[in-house]
């Protein structure tokens, strides 16, 4: 290899660090050597959707890659240059179009041609962004920082069955930094419910205890019915808009949970970041991180650290000439920073 190979230890996280890592060498042309991969997960190695990123990042900057097989746990990435132009990828299973599509948009915004790309599998996992999040809290902020991104979802796709399409329009785009340290004030709040192949009555109980607990009208809840064909599938989104940035709660129904538990979870998280102050909650924090550290510079609140960001500091770190600084200000508000030094 011809430049230093970025060497990271997948073990100091799951499936993210390899995402970020493949970003961030596609976007500096860094090779990397990552292993351990997802160590420490009850399954490790390469999952098919990590190995369908793998295969599209490289397709995309047409890259030599070795290791990228089902339950690799150690990859090489050797980076070519970047090319835009009409990508399709198939997971082939219900894993994440949405942490695929994370993987290459960083990527294909400082393509030099527009990109048309579509991703299939699942578009509402446990665990991963559901497309909703990206259309309404991620994306939104990332065209703040001068992203040029169009996301439609064609189908929706749920564990197991998968079968979801999501389908994303890029333009060659220059990211700013983005200072997110205060929510603004209060503009609305909603909940839906997407219920695929269930009964009704499960929307209808956790859409009314969202209404107790957070003393939400009835005008602010609603219930949508689809096409049983892409369930069974069960997914209760609670969106916050206030006036600097929109964020979207998610929990999954599950056989054995009660559609009251699945509500009470989620609203628990809403009040946890609502409680605490902070700007951003859990998962936008981590996401929002790398276009930061792209753009040189940037600024949020959240409540705490997680294991998230904490392993995605370590992999931008590597790559990055960027110094990231978090330090605490309330009992539960911690401040994290981007900066690019100056030599
Ligand atoms: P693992 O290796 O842990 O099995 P993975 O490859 O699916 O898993 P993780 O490394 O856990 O991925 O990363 C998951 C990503 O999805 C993180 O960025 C996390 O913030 C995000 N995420 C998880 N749940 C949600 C949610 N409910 N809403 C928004 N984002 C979420």
């Amino acid at each position: 290899m011809k430049q230093d190979v970025i060497e990271l230890d997948g073990a100091i996280g799951g499936g993210q660090v390899l995402r970020s890592a493949l970003s961030l060498s596609m976007l500096t042309g860094k090779p990397l050597r990552i292993h351990n991969i997802r160590a420490r997960r009850s399954r490790p190695g390469l999952l098919r959707q990590h190995l369908t990123a793998v295969l599209a990042a490289a397709q995309v900057c047409a890259a030599r890659v070795s290791g990228a097989e089902l339950g690799s746990r150690e990859l090489t990435f050797e980076p070519g240059p970047i090319r835009g132009g009409d990508y399709r990828f198939a997971i082939g299973t219900a894993g994440s179009c949405t942490l695929v599509l994370q993987t290459l948009l960083p990527a294909l915004l400082q393509a030099p041609e527009p990109s048309h790309l579509s991703i299939s599998g699942g578009t509402h996992n446990p665990l991963a962004p559901p497309v909703d999040f990206l259309q309404q809290a991620w994306l939104p902020q990332l065209r703040r920082m001068g992203g040029q991104v169009d996301l439609q979802l064609l189908r929706h796709g749920f564990v197991p069955a998968g079968g979801g399409e999501l389908q994303a329009i890029i333009q060659p785009s220059t990211l700013q930094p983005l200072h997110l340290e205060q929510r603004g004030a209060l503009l609305g709040r909603r909940a839906w419910v997407l219920n695929a192949g269930l009964p009704e009555h499960v929307a209808e109980r956790e859409l009314r205890r969202v209404g107790s607990r957070l003393e939400l009208p009835r005008e602010h809840l609603s219930a949508v019915q689809l096409d049983e064909r892409c369930g069974p599938g069960n997914v209760l989104l609670l969106e916050f808009v206030f006036e600097h940035l929109t964020e979207l709660f998610s929990g999954f129904g599950q056989s054995r949970l009660r559609a009251e538990s699945v509500a009470d979870r989620v609203i628990d998280q809403a009040r946890d970041w609502l409680d605490s102050g902070a700007a951003v909650a859990e998962h936008l924090a981590d996401q929002l991180l790398l276009p930061m550290a792209l753009a040189g510079g940037g600024s949020f609140t959240t409540p705490r650290m997680s294991e998230h960001l904490q392993s995605n500091i370590r992999v931008i770190e590597a790559f990055l000439p960027v110094r990231i600084d978090c330090s605490s200000s309330a009992a539960k508000v911690l401040h994290v920073a981007v900066s690019t030094p100056r030599h």
